[in-house]
């Protein structure tokens, strides 16, 4: 009797499901367009400036209510199509700090509600490498979250990390609120699609119950796990769990990189030398590519040959690769003019890449961070 009845729930679910989701998806960008439109209509009846500024307020917040919903419904849409990772060096407590500072503004407007961060004041120790735009949209979504769902008490942003063993830690990132909670049953729910605790209209609390979908789906994206304590009327924790990869793992990628450039221009090697950022690497010059055999093999530990392959391109370039057959576990990087014709070799090449000239700054701090993150993988492996 009890699996009829599971089973027979089971398969009304979906049903259900369905139900809900229209019926939210309806509700919520009809309720905005319908004021656009009614506002609209009377607005070119009334005579009053009072009553017209007042009706183009109200449309326009209802147009912006509309635009939000839409934006987070495309979102959530091409989530699946667009989910590239973009990894980069993340220092924790400053990610931290700077959601923070961002959504402190937004909380400004409810007194009666506080909003506090536990980090460590200008530590910068504990580095990860992930995608940094979709942690901190995560976390902005939880905080927005709590704001809405927070009558009185506080909200806390936070973060630890939980070693169990050395090769094995995780970071918590957690947004706690004292706020109305979530009961047990609906604690799944609410992280599929359009889905909420209280599906009935309630003016002041209203969202697509998309937040979550997307927040979830970016957790997983990123390798992460995205978790939820909470108790009815006593408030709600939710956590971003990710993993760092094991200690020693991150003890040699976080070791100072040493980088020769080999530059005869002032202005490009200033250019150069400003996007490799101090406490990472270390930088040294060469103008000299007579004898760069040499030189590579003096310097101990060089990670990076960065290189401007001047104007007989390729035949710099088949010198640079057979010093990268040389030396394969030093990354090349050769700027050059003739990228189109050269970057052919990148892909037989693990540790041979080619960038633009003139030096296009974000496409080659987008490489470096690439570069990093291979050989943190490497180094995890
Ligand atoms: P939205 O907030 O737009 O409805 P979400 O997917 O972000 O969509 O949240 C889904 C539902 O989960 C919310 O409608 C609300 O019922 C519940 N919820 C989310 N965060 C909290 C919170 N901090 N406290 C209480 N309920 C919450």
């Amino acid at each position: 009797m009890r699996n009829l009845n599971k089973y027979l729930e089971d398969v009304d679910a979906p049903e259900n499901e369905i139900k809900a989701v229209a019926s939210t998806i309806s509700h919520e960008l009809r309720t905005p367009l319908n004021a656009i439109i009614g506002f609209s209509d009377l607005i070119q009846e009334v005579e009053s400036i009072k009553d017209i500024r007042s009706f183009a307020k109200i449309i326009e917040l209802n147009g912006s209510m509309l635009l939000k919903k839409i934006t987070s419904i495309i979102d959530f849409s091409v989530l699946d199509y667009y989910s590239d990772l973009c990894l980069e060096e993340i220092n924790v407590n400053k990610l931290v700090q700077d959601v923070y500072n961002n959504f402190i503004n937004e909380a400004e407007y409810k007194h009666s509600v506080r909003v506090e961060i536990k980090t460590k004041d200008n530590d910068d120790s504990l580095i990860i490498y992930s995608d940094r735009t979709k942690i901190e949209k995560i976390l902005t979504n939880l905080l927005s979250n709590s704001l809405k769902f927070t009558n009185e008490g506080c909200i806390e942003i936070g973060y630890e990390v939980i070693k169990s063993n050395d090769s094995n830690a995780r970071l918590l990132i957690y947004v706690s609120d004292t706020g109305i909670g979530i009961p047990e049953d609906k604690q799944n729910i609410i992280f599929k699609p359009f889905r909420q605790v209280d599906e009935s209209y309630c003016a002041d609390l209203e969202g697509l119950g998309i937040g979550l979908a997307i927040c979830d789906k970016l957790s997983k994206i990123i390798n992460g796990r995205l978790r939820l304590e909470s108790a009815l009327n006593k408030g709600s924790l939710f956590t971003l769990e990710l993993p760092i990869d094991n200690l020693f793992a991150r003890q040699n990628i976080i070791r100072v990189k040493n980088v020769l450039i080999v530059e005869e221009n002032e202005v490009n090697y200033f250019e150069l030398k400003d996007c490799l950022n101090k406490k990472s690497f270390n930088v040294m010059r060469t103008c000299n590519v007579d004898n760069l055999n040499g030189l590579i093999n003096a310097i101990a530990n060089l990670d990076y040959v960065i290189i401007n392959s001047g104007i007989e391109m390729f035949e710099n370039a088949f010198r640079i690769r057979s010093l990268h057959e040389k030396y394969p576990q030093i990354t090349f990087i050769v700027q050059t003019l003739e990228y189109d014709g050269l970057i052919m070799f990148e892909s037989r090449y693990d540790n041979l890449h080619f960038i633009n000239t003139p030096l296009n700054k974000e496409e080659f701090k987008e490489l470096l961070n690439n570069c990093l993150a291979k050989k943190m993988v490497l180094a995890s492996g």
